[in-house]
């Protein structure tokens, strides 16, 4: 067995069942194992590396920082983290942000400023939140609470209370869950881990209504489909719809680890000094790669990029279902796709790594696809070459 492998075998507590694969170095679109094969990465650390792997701009972003400062504290202010603050807020809509060290921390973030809304509406810590059936919004115990999957949650209750479920494009359902102690509804915009399903326009904008009505905090977790992945900055300005609280991460730093929930409005005002903190959060580097990433996507007109290269990964997806009877569906929004087959998925993932293409499963039966926003055309072709090989071979 490869060294590498043999010693993290040993080492890491098992969480993961990893594939027999060391990645050694990326470029552009491309990884090499230590072995030096190559491959093309339609996953993208799971929708992290949005720019691609060797962009000298934000490789010298980073240096830069690096020789200057790597952290400071929240002590004090930094001018990289500041200004990082100010672009999200003009490329999100929101007015106020709170870095976080990864998307799980935006969720418990924005699950805290949810539970204080309602606190100082109310005198009381009792708010409820709606969460959605076969969501995902990390693996701390706020953000398990309200990830919609059992198997995430049976061996680690009890939960925090206070959270509902509803069914994920079932407004009904969502309306039924809705009483006096409600204080904030969460959804991702796409659900990703659940199986790529975009929110129905009629949904999301009825879920907008009733938060309204009712005085509830939307709260959308941006973490996987924001950051320009389904062809607009932030998935629901494809909807028209204006969220309360959005938390943001992966390609957000692109592969620095930053996450981030952020709010308007009345919800921008709730948190106080002593209500939450970080140590990492905020720090200077994290600053600089949101910086420099927000720059380039801004330079490279990246969000235009994807709606165009999108279009044309939806059309070599649909023609594969067509070919073949037994993938039922595409299912997706800009470069966040899938394509759900009547059986398991991971011997497609096992037989691709083998022929020098990296792409990931969203639950048993779904090929997930969140290549780097940068592809080509000529990316999306090599990629479905690789991939009918597999699902004739493998078949
Ligand atoms: C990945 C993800 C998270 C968790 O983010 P981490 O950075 O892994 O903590 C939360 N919500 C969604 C939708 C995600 O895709």
């Amino acid at each position: 067995m490869n060294n590498t492998i043999k010693t993290a075998e040993a080492c890491f507590l098992n969480t993961y069942n990893r594939y027999p694969l060391v990645i050694d170095q990326g470029k552009g679109v491309y990884l090499y194992d230590d072995a030096e094969k190559k491959y093309l990465d339609f996953a993208a650390g799971i929708g992290v590396f949005a720019l691609g792997y060797d962009n000298a701009a934000y490789n010298n972003a980073l240096k830069q920082q690096v020789d200057k400062i790597i952290h400071t504290s929240n002590l004090f202010y930094n001018k990289p983290s500041a200004d990082a603050a100010e672009k999200f807020a003009k490329v999100s809509g929101m007015e106020k942000v709170f870095f976080t060290n990864s998307g799980t921390e935006a969720i418990e973030g924005a699950i805290k400023l949810a539970r204080k809304y309602y606190f100082k509406k109310n005198g009381t810590a009792e708010g409820e939140i709606i969460a959605m059936k076969h969501s995902f919004h990390g693996r701390s115990m706020g953000a398990l609470a309200v990830t919609g999957q059992p198997k995430y949650q049976e061996a680690f209750g009890p939960m925090i209370p206070n959270i509902k479920f509803a069914e994920f494009n079932n407004l009904e359902s969502v309306k039924a869950e809705i009483n006096e102690k409600t204080c904030a509804i969460l959804l991702e915009t796409v659900q990703g881990e659940g199986g790529l399903y975009p929110a129905t326009e009629a949904f999301l904008t009825g879920v907008e209504a009733l938060c309204k009505e009712n005085g509830l905090l939307l709260m959308l977790d941006e973490i996987q489909c924001g950051m320009g992945r389904v062809g607009e900055m932030f998935a629901y300005q494809a909807y028209g719809v204006m969220p309360d609280v959005i938390a943001s991460a992966k390609a957000l730093g692109c592969g620095i680890p930053v996450g981030a929930f952020a709010a308007r409005g009345e919800a921008a005002d709730v948190l106080e000094p002593g209500d939450h903190g970080t140590t990492y959060g905020f720090n200077p580097l994290a600053g600089a790669a949101v910086n420099a990433v927000l720059d380039i996507y801004e330079q490279k007109k990246l969000v235009e990029h994807v709606k165009e290269v999108s279009q044309y990964l939806e059309e070599k997806l649909d023609s594969l279902v067509t070919k073949y009877t037994w993938i039922s569906e595409r299912r997706g929004k800009g470069l966040m796709q899938g394509l759900e087959l009547d059986h398991p998925a991971n011997k497609y993932i096992i037989k691709a790594q083998e022929l020098g293409l990296i792409i990931v499963t969203a639950g048993a039966n779904v090929i997930r696809f969140l290549p780097p926003l940068v592809i080509e055309k000529e990316h999306v072709d090599e990629m479905i070459g690789i991939l009918e090989c597999c699902l004739t071979e493998v078949e």
